[in-house]
């Protein structure tokens, strides 16, 4: 964009009524924020030595900022308590206690044991993906279960809402589906995730998002099969039945796709999409590919496009605004695959994610610029605390490679979230925003990244990051 595109477009801006004040160093036109949902540093890991037998080679390995960040949620009420009680507190010092433990953590799949104090640290208070996606989205911390809903029992304000009252356009992609804890941050108020119902219809009725894609159709099971008469449950996550009814005959803001076949279509640009607004929603009920049978890699659903392709398809509908957009992109189901320590489709997940990362990129090499977006790749919160095969014996130690196609060994410390600092990798307009704001760590050393790495922000920074690279003043 030119400077005088630039300040014409920022004039437009401050004489609309509801435009917030721009600061004078917006840079960014396009901001893409792609979350691996639970991933620890040795998820990230794992897919690189499976995917290319060593480390540095994913796209992000190059981004300039490369720091960490803590996910920690203001308390662990799945309600709002309206006090300052039971406030979660973080000190990353505490992550690295190598002092032997006795605890053990009862987890869903068995037990645990404790083996150091910083591993019973880093499995206590975690957030859950509600009160992560609410602090990135909107830039406060919350209890868990919280969607852009505040401790104080208030709607917060989420940068969706920002960016669209700045004439740009919105979009969430999800591999899980579209009223999930990650992109119903992106979307949505409630008071709790749960309310798939009120989620869903918040998404489709208010029409916020250019594009929103996911799954959570009801008439598909977890296995991409066609179910013909659905229970009125089956029809949560779009919004309810009512909700369906309506999107489907037409009668919403968006064109509802559903089939591969139009998802390519529009990563192709094969597909009449001016002025329209898209709802994907991919035929499944559950993920894009985890809740297939079995536990391994191999016999994907043939129905389900890949988040890559959502990813394309989301940009050639959001890049027809002239003014610039925001997109969130979530791998959701690395999460679901921790949760069952199961690491073949722990990485099959997160390769998923690393095409789609790639797929972004080349679409700003192609069609914008690093000076014209900033791309933020991150995740919500760790998940299994995985680490190396002797990570009982000495704490941290890392995953073990073996090899191009085969899997890491490993060691798994919890079936669940921790609170453990998790990457962040930035590139574009405004990415030093979390190199200037980052807390030295000099602990992070542990898992052997630069100087300039061991450096942690919160999880908040990526609401601040966001709206100060496109120069919108937080209210
Ligand atoms: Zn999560």
């Amino acid at each position: 964009m030119s400077i005088l595109t630039k300040s014409l477009a920022a004039l437009a801006l401050s004489t609309a009524l509801v435009a917030p004040a721009f600061a004078q160093d917006g840079k960014a036109r396009n901001v893409i924020v792609m979350i691996t949902d639970g991933a620890g540093i040795e998820t990230f890991r794992a897919a690189s030595y499976f995917r290319h037998g060593a480390l540095g080679h994913e796209v992000y390995d190059e981004f300039d900022t490369r720091v960490f960040a803590a996910t920690y949620p203001l308390n662990t009420s799945n309600k709002p308590t309206l006090t300052n009680d039971g406030a979660v507190t973080f000190d990353p010092a505490k992550l690295w206690n190598a002092t032997p433990s006795d605890a053990v953590f009862e987890g869903a799949l068995g037990n645990y044991k404790g083996y150091f104090e910083g591993y019973d640290y880093a499995r206590a208070d975690f957030t859950d993906s509600a009160a992560a996606a609410t602090a990135l989205a909107s830039g406060h911390k919350s209890y868990n279960n919280a969607i852009n809903w505040s401790n104080d029992d208030k709607k917060l304000k989420h940068v969706g809402e920002y960016v669209v009252e700045s004439g740009r356009a919105l979009g969430v992609i999800s591999s899980v589906q579209l009223s999930h804890a990650t992109p119903a941050g992106f979307l949505a108020h409630n008071v709790s995730r749960n309310d798939y119902v009120g989620i869903g219809k918040e998404i489709v009725d208010s029409g916020l998002a250019t594009v929103v894609m996911g799954t959570g159709h009801p008439f598909y099971d977890g296995a991409g099969k066609r179910v013909e008469n659905p229970d009125e449950n089956a029809f949560r996550f779009i919004g309810g039945p009512d909700t369906w009814a309506r999107l489907s005959k037409g009668e919403t803001a968006y064109t509802l796709i559903e089939t591969r076949e139009d998802f390519e279509k529009l990563a192709a640009e094969n597909l009449d999409a001016k002025g329209q607004k898209f709802l994907g929603l991919a035929q499944n009920i559950q993920t894009l590919q985890f809740n297939r049978p079995g536990v391994g890699m191999g016999d994907r659903l043939e129905n389900s496009p890949a988040l890559a392709v959502m990813a394309k398809g989301a940009l050639n509908v959001l890049d027809d605004n002239e003014k610039g957009f925001f997109l969130m992109v979530e791998g959701g189901a690395v999460d679901w695959a921790a949760h069952a320590n199961n690491l073949p489709r722990l990485i099959e997940e997160q390769i998923e994610f690393n095409e789609a990362v790639e797929a972004v990129v080349d679409w700003v090499e192609a069609n914008s610029s690093w000076d014209d977006t900033l791309l933020i790749v991150t995740t919500d919160h760790g998940n299994g605390l995985l680490q190396g095969p002797n990570s009982d014996k000495e704490a941290y130690q890392p995953i073990v490679n073996q090899g191009a196609g085969a899997l890491p060994l490993v060691r798994w410390h919890t079936d669940t979230h921790t609170r453990e600092l998790i990457p962040l990798y930035a590139k574009g307009p405004g990415a030093d925003f979390f190199t200037e704001n980052g807390k030295r760590e000099d602990g992070l050393a542990i898992y052997e990244v630069g100087e300039d790495s061991q450096l942690w922000v919160d999880n908040t920074d990526v609401f601040r990051a966001s709206l100060n690279a496109f120069g919108i003043k937080a209210e």
